[in-house]
Protein backbone atom coordinates (compact mmCIF):
# COMPACT_ATOMS: atom_id res chain seq x y z
CA UNK A 1 0.00 0.00 0.00
CA UNK A 2 2.62 2.24 0.47
CA UNK A 3 2.56 3.48 -3.55
CA UNK A 4 -0.19 5.64 -1.89
CA UNK A 5 2.21 7.81 0.86
CA UNK A 6 4.13 9.83 -1.76
CA UNK A 7 1.44 11.25 -3.98
CA UNK A 8 -0.60 14.37 -3.23
CA UNK A 9 -4.16 14.77 -2.86
CA UNK A 10 -5.43 16.81 -5.90
CA UNK A 11 -8.16 18.89 -4.63
CA UNK A 12 -10.24 21.30 -7.01
CA UNK A 13 -11.40 24.41 -5.56
CA UNK A 14 -13.80 26.17 -7.52
CA UNK A 15 -16.09 29.58 -6.76
CA UNK A 16 -19.93 28.55 -5.67
CA UNK A 17 -22.95 28.86 -8.52
CA UNK A 18 -25.98 30.64 -7.72
CA UNK A 19 -28.12 26.76 -7.77
CA UNK A 20 -26.85 23.12 -7.96
CA UNK A 21 -29.27 19.89 -7.83
CA UNK A 22 -27.73 19.08 -4.49
CA UNK A 23 -26.59 20.97 -1.86
CA UNK A 24 -25.19 18.82 1.00
CA UNK A 25 -24.38 20.90 4.34
CA UNK A 26 -21.24 19.68 5.94
CA UNK A 27 -18.26 18.60 5.13
CA UNK A 28 -17.69 15.41 7.36
CA UNK A 29 -17.65 11.90 6.08
CA UNK A 30 -21.31 11.36 5.20
CA UNK A 31 -21.45 14.49 3.76
CA UNK A 32 -18.49 13.97 1.32
CA UNK A 33 -19.61 9.93 1.33
CA UNK A 34 -23.10 11.02 -0.30
CA UNK A 35 -21.38 12.87 -2.87
CA UNK A 36 -18.58 10.92 -3.78
CA UNK A 37 -21.68 7.84 -4.79
CA UNK A 38 -23.89 10.93 -5.99
CA UNK A 39 -21.48 11.92 -8.48
CA UNK A 40 -19.52 8.00 -9.03
CA UNK A 41 -22.68 5.78 -9.15
CA UNK A 42 -25.42 7.91 -10.22
CA UNK A 43 -23.60 10.40 -12.14
CA UNK A 44 -24.95 13.26 -10.28
CA UNK A 45 -22.36 15.66 -10.43
CA UNK A 46 -24.26 19.38 -9.78
CA UNK A 47 -23.64 19.13 -6.17
CA UNK A 48 -22.07 21.47 -3.39
CA UNK A 49 -20.72 20.03 -0.19
CA UNK A 50 -20.70 23.74 1.88
CA UNK A 51 -18.70 23.11 5.29
CA UNK A 52 -18.01 26.13 7.29
CA UNK A 53 -14.78 25.25 8.52
CA UNK A 54 -12.60 22.68 6.83
CA UNK A 55 -13.55 19.06 5.84
CA UNK A 56 -13.04 16.89 8.74
CA UNK A 57 -13.22 19.81 11.28
CA UNK A 58 -16.26 17.77 13.47
CA UNK A 59 -16.39 14.21 14.00
CA UNK A 60 -14.94 12.63 11.13
CA UNK A 61 -10.97 14.18 11.73
CA UNK A 62 -11.47 13.42 15.43
CA UNK A 63 -12.50 10.16 16.42
CA UNK A 64 -10.95 6.93 17.67
CA UNK A 65 -11.54 5.59 14.18
CA UNK A 66 -12.34 2.35 14.75
CA UNK A 67 -14.55 0.03 11.90
CA UNK A 68 -16.58 -2.78 13.07
CA UNK A 69 -20.20 -4.45 12.71
CA UNK A 70 -20.83 -6.53 16.06
CA UNK A 71 -24.17 -4.72 16.57
CA UNK A 72 -26.76 -6.03 18.40
CA UNK A 73 -29.77 -6.07 16.08
CA UNK A 74 -30.05 -7.67 13.00
CA UNK A 75 -30.68 -4.18 10.93
CA UNK A 76 -27.24 -2.59 11.70
CA UNK A 77 -25.49 -5.88 11.60
CA UNK A 78 -26.19 -5.61 7.75
CA UNK A 79 -26.09 -1.87 7.78
CA UNK A 80 -22.80 -2.01 9.25
CA UNK A 81 -20.94 -4.70 7.67
CA UNK A 82 -21.85 -3.38 4.64
CA UNK A 83 -19.96 -0.42 5.55
CA UNK A 84 -16.97 -2.78 6.73
CA UNK A 85 -16.66 -4.50 3.44
CA UNK A 86 -17.38 -1.03 1.39
CA UNK A 87 -14.07 0.13 3.65
CA UNK A 88 -12.18 -2.80 2.90
CA UNK A 89 -11.90 -1.87 -0.98
CA UNK A 90 -12.17 1.94 -0.51
CA UNK A 91 -8.37 2.23 -0.95
CA UNK A 92 -8.59 -0.06 -4.12
CA UNK A 93 -11.24 2.35 -5.58
CA UNK A 94 -9.96 5.90 -4.85
CA UNK A 95 -6.38 4.71 -5.00
CA UNK A 96 -5.80 6.46 -1.58
CA UNK A 97 -3.83 4.76 1.24
CA UNK A 98 -5.91 5.46 4.22
CA UNK A 99 -4.05 2.95 6.66
CA UNK A 100 -7.45 0.67 6.80
CA UNK A 101 -5.99 -2.19 8.98
CA UNK A 102 -8.27 -5.16 10.32
CA UNK A 103 -7.56 -5.96 14.08
CA UNK A 104 -10.29 -7.94 15.48
CA UNK A 105 -12.15 -6.51 17.98
CA UNK A 106 -12.25 -8.19 21.64
CA UNK A 107 -15.07 -7.15 23.92
CA UNK A 108 -14.63 -8.51 27.31
CA UNK A 109 -17.23 -9.40 29.64
CA UNK A 110 -17.02 -9.11 33.77
CA UNK A 111 -19.75 -10.25 34.79
CA UNK A 112 -22.43 -13.01 34.28
CA UNK A 113 -24.75 -10.46 32.82
CA UNK A 114 -21.87 -9.69 30.39
CA UNK A 115 -20.72 -12.88 29.05
CA UNK A 116 -24.56 -13.58 28.31
CA UNK A 117 -24.82 -10.27 26.09
CA UNK A 118 -21.18 -11.03 24.50
CA UNK A 119 -22.54 -14.56 23.60
CA UNK A 120 -26.23 -13.07 22.16
CA UNK A 121 -23.98 -10.65 20.19
CA UNK A 122 -21.85 -13.28 18.60
CA UNK A 123 -24.91 -15.33 17.62
CA UNK A 124 -26.71 -12.11 16.16
CA UNK A 125 -23.27 -11.37 14.45
CA UNK A 126 -22.78 -14.53 12.87
CA UNK A 127 -26.73 -14.83 12.15
CA UNK A 128 -26.38 -11.55 10.13
CA UNK A 129 -23.13 -11.91 8.42
CA UNK A 130 -20.57 -10.67 10.81
CA UNK A 131 -17.40 -12.67 11.50
CA UNK A 132 -17.42 -12.78 15.68
CA UNK A 133 -16.85 -16.07 17.97
CA UNK A 134 -17.47 -16.03 21.56
CA UNK A 135 -13.73 -16.52 23.60
CA UNK A 136 -12.77 -17.72 26.82
CA UNK A 137 -10.45 -16.20 29.24
CA UNK A 138 -7.80 -18.55 27.99
CA UNK A 139 -7.74 -17.43 24.47
CA UNK A 140 -8.10 -14.14 25.25
CA UNK A 141 -4.67 -14.59 26.92
CA UNK A 142 -3.82 -15.89 23.68
CA UNK A 143 -5.18 -12.95 21.32
CA UNK A 144 -4.09 -10.22 23.70
CA UNK A 145 -1.14 -10.94 26.62
CA UNK A 146 -1.06 -7.68 27.75
CA UNK A 147 -4.47 -7.99 28.93
CA UNK A 148 -4.81 -8.55 32.95
CA UNK A 149 -7.08 -11.33 33.12
CA UNK A 150 -7.85 -10.58 36.82
CA UNK A 151 -9.30 -7.34 35.96
CA UNK A 152 -6.91 -5.56 38.83
CA UNK A 153 -8.39 -8.42 41.25
CA UNK A 154 -12.04 -6.45 40.94
CA UNK A 155 -12.92 -6.55 37.51
CA UNK A 156 -12.19 -10.53 36.26
CA UNK A 157 -12.33 -11.11 32.39
CA UNK A 158 -14.91 -13.65 32.36
CA UNK A 159 -14.82 -14.12 28.34
CA UNK A 160 -14.89 -11.75 25.33
CA UNK A 161 -16.87 -11.56 21.87
CA UNK A 162 -14.25 -11.30 19.65
CA UNK A 163 -14.77 -9.66 15.73
CA UNK A 164 -12.59 -10.64 13.72
CA UNK A 165 -13.07 -7.67 11.35
CA UNK A 166 -12.50 -4.74 13.61
CA UNK A 167 -10.35 -2.90 11.85
CA UNK A 168 -8.77 1.34 11.98
CA UNK A 169 -8.68 3.77 9.10
CA UNK A 170 -6.90 6.84 9.23
CA UNK A 171 -9.99 9.33 9.70
CA UNK A 172 -8.45 12.53 7.55
CA UNK A 173 -7.15 10.16 4.90
CA UNK A 174 -10.18 8.66 4.65
CA UNK A 175 -12.58 12.89 4.46
CA UNK A 176 -9.57 13.73 2.06
CA UNK A 177 -9.92 10.20 -0.96
CA UNK A 178 -13.66 11.20 -0.63
CA UNK A 179 -13.32 14.40 -1.03
CA UNK A 180 -11.13 14.06 -3.67
CA UNK A 181 -12.88 11.56 -5.42
CA UNK A 182 -15.91 13.29 -5.88
CA UNK A 183 -14.13 16.68 -6.96
CA UNK A 184 -12.39 14.36 -9.48
CA UNK A 185 -16.49 13.99 -10.54
CA UNK A 186 -17.11 17.70 -10.83
CA UNK A 187 -18.64 17.80 -7.35
CA UNK A 188 -18.04 21.75 -5.75
CA UNK A 189 -16.56 21.67 -2.09
CA UNK A 190 -16.80 25.02 -0.32
CA UNK A 191 -14.70 25.88 2.90
CA UNK A 192 -15.22 28.44 5.11
CA UNK A 193 -18.93 29.04 4.42
CA UNK A 194 -21.36 28.57 6.56
CA UNK A 195 -25.10 28.00 6.22
CA UNK A 196 -26.91 30.12 8.32
CA UNK A 197 -30.62 29.17 6.91
CA UNK A 198 -32.84 27.45 4.44
CA UNK A 199 -34.69 28.87 1.48
CA UNK A 200 -38.23 28.38 1.98
CA UNK A 201 -41.29 28.21 -1.27
CA UNK A 202 -44.20 27.39 0.72
CA UNK A 203 -43.39 24.44 2.62
CA UNK A 204 -40.75 23.23 0.73
CA UNK A 205 -36.94 23.52 1.21
CA UNK A 206 -35.53 25.27 -2.21
CA UNK A 207 -31.93 26.11 -1.22
CA UNK A 208 -29.73 27.50 1.37
CA UNK A 209 -29.02 31.00 2.99
CA UNK A 210 -24.61 31.23 3.32
CA UNK A 211 -22.96 33.57 4.80
CA UNK A 212 -22.16 34.82 1.60
CA UNK A 213 -25.45 34.89 -0.03
CA UNK A 214 -28.75 32.10 -0.97
CA UNK A 215 -27.45 29.30 -2.75
CA UNK A 216 -30.66 27.38 -4.74
CA UNK A 217 -31.25 23.38 -4.41
CA UNK A 218 -33.47 21.14 -5.90
CA UNK A 219 -31.83 19.19 -2.65
CA UNK A 220 -30.60 19.86 0.49
CA UNK A 221 -29.01 17.14 2.94
CA UNK A 222 -27.92 17.83 6.19
CA UNK A 223 -24.65 16.46 7.22
CA UNK A 224 -24.47 18.64 9.99
CA UNK A 225 -22.83 16.28 12.94
CA UNK A 226 -23.65 17.71 16.36
CA UNK A 227 -25.01 21.05 14.72
CA UNK A 228 -28.26 19.25 13.41
CA UNK A 229 -30.95 20.23 15.56
CA UNK A 230 -30.25 23.88 14.86
CA UNK A 231 -30.37 23.59 11.08
CA UNK A 232 -33.23 21.07 10.75
CA UNK A 233 -35.13 23.28 13.37
CA UNK A 234 -35.20 25.82 10.40
CA UNK A 235 -36.94 23.83 8.32
CA UNK A 236 -39.55 23.40 10.98
CA UNK A 237 -37.99 19.41 11.68
CA UNK A 238 -37.76 18.65 15.38
CA UNK A 239 -35.56 15.98 15.65
CA UNK A 240 -34.94 13.50 18.38
CA UNK A 241 -30.98 14.55 18.70
CA UNK A 242 -29.50 15.33 21.47
CA UNK A 243 -25.70 16.75 21.39
CA UNK A 244 -22.97 15.13 23.97
CA UNK A 245 -19.57 15.98 23.99
CA UNK A 246 -17.42 13.02 23.55
CA UNK A 247 -13.43 12.95 24.87
CA UNK A 248 -10.53 10.85 23.50
CA UNK A 249 -7.19 11.08 24.14
CA UNK A 250 -3.51 9.38 23.07
CA UNK A 251 -0.46 7.80 25.20
CA UNK A 252 2.96 8.99 24.13
CA UNK A 253 4.40 6.04 21.81
CA UNK A 254 4.40 2.38 23.03
CA UNK A 255 6.15 -0.72 21.34
CA UNK A 256 4.36 -1.15 18.05
CA UNK A 257 2.72 -4.59 19.82
CA UNK A 258 -0.44 -4.06 20.60
CA UNK A 259 -2.44 -5.44 17.91
CA UNK A 260 -5.89 -5.74 18.89
CA UNK A 261 -8.85 -3.33 19.69
CA UNK A 262 -10.23 -3.93 23.17
CA UNK A 263 -13.27 -2.80 24.49
CA UNK A 264 -14.43 -3.17 27.97
CA UNK A 265 -18.22 -2.67 28.26
CA UNK A 266 -18.37 -2.84 32.29
CA UNK A 267 -15.20 -0.14 32.46
CA UNK A 268 -16.34 2.07 29.73
CA UNK A 269 -13.38 2.27 27.74
CA UNK A 270 -12.02 1.29 24.45
CA UNK A 271 -8.41 1.38 23.18
CA UNK A 272 -6.13 0.30 20.12
CA UNK A 273 -2.88 1.83 19.18
CA UNK A 274 -1.92 3.90 16.13
CA UNK A 275 0.69 3.87 13.35
CA UNK A 276 2.83 5.88 14.99
CA UNK A 277 2.91 4.11 18.45
CA UNK A 278 0.12 5.75 20.48
CA UNK A 279 -2.11 3.83 22.53
CA UNK A 280 -5.77 5.44 21.79
CA UNK A 281 -8.10 5.65 24.27
CA UNK A 282 -12.25 6.48 24.00
CA UNK A 283 -14.71 6.13 26.23
CA UNK A 284 -18.71 7.40 26.47
CA UNK A 285 -20.05 10.51 26.12
CA UNK A 286 -19.87 13.35 28.63
CA UNK A 287 -23.38 13.21 30.78
CA UNK A 288 -24.59 16.76 29.74
CA UNK A 289 -25.46 17.45 26.86
CA UNK A 290 -23.81 20.55 25.27
CA UNK A 291 -22.01 22.23 22.38
CA UNK A 292 -18.75 22.68 23.72
CA UNK A 293 -15.78 20.84 22.55
CA UNK A 294 -13.42 21.67 26.06
CA UNK A 295 -11.63 18.36 27.07
CA UNK A 296 -11.45 17.80 30.78
CA UNK A 297 -9.47 16.21 33.46
CA UNK A 298 -11.78 14.71 35.13
CA UNK A 299 -12.62 12.47 31.93
CA UNK A 300 -8.67 11.58 32.02
CA UNK A 301 -8.43 10.65 35.30
CA UNK A 302 -11.41 8.32 35.36
CA UNK A 303 -11.20 6.73 32.10
CA UNK A 304 -6.87 6.70 32.80
CA UNK A 305 -7.89 4.24 35.78
CA UNK A 306 -10.48 2.45 33.82
CA UNK A 307 -7.98 1.56 31.18
CA UNK A 308 -5.44 0.89 33.46
CA UNK A 309 -7.16 -1.88 35.32
CA UNK A 310 -7.49 -4.05 32.42
CA UNK A 311 -4.25 -3.10 31.00
CA UNK A 312 -1.22 -2.29 33.70
CA UNK A 313 1.07 -1.85 31.40
CA UNK A 314 -0.37 2.22 30.47
CA UNK A 315 0.76 3.11 33.93
CA UNK A 316 4.16 3.58 32.54
CA UNK A 317 2.73 5.60 29.68
CA UNK A 318 2.00 9.38 29.67
CA UNK A 319 -0.98 11.32 28.40
CA UNK A 320 0.37 13.31 25.39
CA UNK A 321 -2.84 14.94 23.74
CA UNK A 322 -6.55 15.07 24.75
CA UNK A 323 -9.61 16.50 22.51
CA UNK A 324 -13.37 16.49 22.07
CA UNK A 325 -16.28 16.75 19.34
CA UNK A 326 -20.11 16.99 19.78
CA UNK A 327 -21.87 14.16 18.71
CA UNK A 328 -25.21 14.04 17.69
CA UNK A 329 -26.98 11.31 20.20
CA UNK A 330 -30.48 9.37 19.07
CA UNK A 331 -32.58 7.99 21.73
CA UNK A 332 -32.24 4.45 20.42
CA UNK A 333 -28.03 4.56 19.62
CA UNK A 334 -29.39 4.13 15.98
CA UNK A 335 -28.62 6.14 13.08
CA UNK A 336 -31.47 8.54 11.48
CA UNK A 337 -31.07 8.81 7.63
CA UNK A 338 -33.52 10.00 4.96
CA UNK A 339 -36.88 12.21 4.49
CA UNK A 340 -37.96 14.15 6.97
CA UNK A 341 -41.86 15.18 6.20
CA UNK A 342 -40.61 18.65 4.68
CA UNK A 343 -40.36 18.16 0.51
CA UNK A 344 -36.70 19.01 -0.28
CA UNK A 345 -34.70 18.57 3.16
CA UNK A 346 -33.24 14.79 4.13
CA UNK A 347 -30.97 14.32 7.35
CA UNK A 348 -28.34 11.68 8.21
CA UNK A 349 -27.91 12.44 11.78
CA UNK A 350 -27.69 9.79 15.02
CA UNK A 351 -24.05 9.25 14.07
CA UNK A 352 -23.15 9.80 17.51
CA UNK A 353 -20.35 8.10 19.10
CA UNK A 354 -20.57 5.75 16.06
CA UNK A 355 -20.86 6.91 12.61
CA UNK A 356 -16.95 6.68 11.38
CA UNK A 357 -17.50 3.06 10.57
CA UNK A 358 -20.65 3.61 8.66
CA UNK A 359 -19.16 6.97 6.34
CA UNK A 360 -19.14 4.80 3.11
CA UNK A 361 -22.99 2.90 3.87
CA UNK A 362 -24.52 5.67 5.27
CA UNK A 363 -22.80 7.60 1.71
CA UNK A 364 -23.52 5.28 -0.76
CA UNK A 365 -27.31 4.31 0.55
CA UNK A 366 -28.16 8.71 1.20
CA UNK A 367 -27.39 8.79 -2.40
CA UNK A 368 -29.03 5.93 -3.88
CA UNK A 369 -32.31 7.43 -2.67
CA UNK A 370 -31.55 11.16 -3.53
CA UNK A 371 -30.51 9.32 -7.08
CA UNK A 372 -33.62 6.84 -7.06
CA UNK A 373 -36.37 8.65 -4.29
CA UNK A 374 -36.54 5.32 -3.31
CA UNK A 375 -35.14 4.17 0.24
CA UNK A 376 -32.90 1.56 -0.12
CA UNK A 377 -34.17 -1.64 1.70
CA UNK A 378 -30.67 -1.14 3.70
CA UNK A 379 -31.60 1.97 5.49
CA UNK A 380 -35.49 1.93 5.73
CA UNK A 381 -35.47 0.58 9.27
CA UNK A 382 -33.76 4.23 10.08
CA UNK A 383 -36.44 6.35 9.24
CA UNK A 384 -37.05 9.36 11.52
CA UNK A 385 -40.72 8.52 10.93
CA UNK A 386 -39.81 5.55 12.99
CA UNK A 387 -40.16 7.12 16.63
CA UNK A 388 -43.77 8.58 15.53
CA UNK A 389 -44.84 4.91 14.89
CA UNK A 390 -43.12 3.73 18.09
CA UNK A 391 -40.62 1.39 15.95
CA UNK A 392 -37.21 2.38 17.68
CA UNK A 393 -33.96 0.37 16.69
CA UNK A 394 -32.92 0.42 20.24
CA UNK A 395 -29.83 -1.22 19.92
CA UNK A 396 -27.43 -2.08 22.93
CA UNK A 397 -24.71 -3.08 21.08
CA UNK A 398 -24.01 0.02 19.37
CA UNK A 399 -22.77 2.43 21.41
CA UNK A 400 -20.94 0.37 24.40
CA UNK A 401 -18.77 3.20 23.81
CA UNK A 402 -18.35 3.70 20.24
C1 LIG B 1 -13.78 11.44 20.30
C2 LIG B 1 -14.62 10.71 19.30
C3 LIG B 1 -14.36 9.38 19.02
C4 LIG B 1 -15.13 8.69 18.09
N1 LIG B 1 -14.77 7.41 17.78
C5 LIG B 1 -15.46 6.73 16.81
C6 LIG B 1 -15.02 5.43 16.41
O1 LIG B 1 -14.01 4.91 16.90
N2 LIG B 1 -15.74 4.79 15.46
C7 LIG B 1 -16.85 5.33 14.89
O2 LIG B 1 -17.49 4.67 14.06
N3 LIG B 1 -17.26 6.59 15.23
C8 LIG B 1 -16.58 7.30 16.16
N4 LIG B 1 -16.97 8.58 16.51
C9 LIG B 1 -18.16 9.16 15.87
C10 LIG B 1 -17.84 9.67 14.46
O3 LIG B 1 -16.67 10.44 14.47
C11 LIG B 1 -19.01 10.51 13.92
O4 LIG B 1 -20.23 9.82 14.12
C12 LIG B 1 -18.86 10.80 12.45
O5 LIG B 1 -17.59 11.33 12.16
C13 LIG B 1 -19.95 11.77 12.01
O6 LIG B 1 -19.66 12.21 10.70
P1 LIG B 1 -20.55 13.37 10.08
O7 LIG B 1 -20.07 13.57 8.69
O8 LIG B 1 -22.00 13.04 10.29
O9 LIG B 1 -20.29 14.63 11.01
P2 LIG B 1 -18.99 15.57 11.19
O10 LIG B 1 -17.75 14.86 10.81
O11 LIG B 1 -19.08 16.14 12.55
O12 LIG B 1 -19.21 16.69 10.09
C14 LIG B 1 -20.21 17.67 10.20
C15 LIG B 1 -19.66 18.91 9.54
O13 LIG B 1 -20.72 19.85 9.37
C16 LIG B 1 -20.16 21.15 9.49
N5 LIG B 1 -21.28 22.07 9.76
C17 LIG B 1 -22.11 22.08 10.83
N6 LIG B 1 -23.01 23.06 10.72
C18 LIG B 1 -22.76 23.70 9.52
C19 LIG B 1 -23.35 24.80 8.84
N7 LIG B 1 -24.39 25.46 9.36
N8 LIG B 1 -22.83 25.17 7.65
C20 LIG B 1 -21.77 24.51 7.10
N9 LIG B 1 -21.17 23.46 7.72
C21 LIG B 1 -21.66 23.05 8.91
C22 LIG B 1 -19.18 21.00 10.66
O14 LIG B 1 -18.22 22.01 10.66
C23 LIG B 1 -18.60 19.62 10.38
O15 LIG B 1 -17.38 19.67 9.65
C24 LIG B 1 -16.22 9.32 17.43
C25 LIG B 1 -16.49 10.65 17.72
C26 LIG B 1 -15.69 11.36 18.62
C27 LIG B 1 -15.98 12.80 18.90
Amino acid sequence: MNEFVERRVELTWRKPKRAYDVVIVGGGGHGLATAYYLATRHGITNVAVIEKKYIGAGNSGRNTTIIRSNYGIPEAVSFYQRSLELYQQLEAETGRWMMHQRKGLLWIAHTEAGVRAERARAEVNTAFGARTEFVTPREIGEICPRIDLTGGGVWPVLGASYHVDGATARHDRVVWALAEGAMRHGVDIHQRLAVTGLLREGERVVGVETDQGPIAAGLVLSATGGHVTTLAAKAGVRLPIRTHPLQAFVTNHYELAFDQIVASSNLLFYVSQTARGEMLIGAEIDRQPSYSDRSGYHFLQNCSFRAMTLLPFLRNLRILRQWTGICDMSPDYSPVMGQTGVDGFYVTTGWGTWGFKAIPAGGEQMAELIATGRTPALIAPFALDRFAKDRTMADRGSAGTH
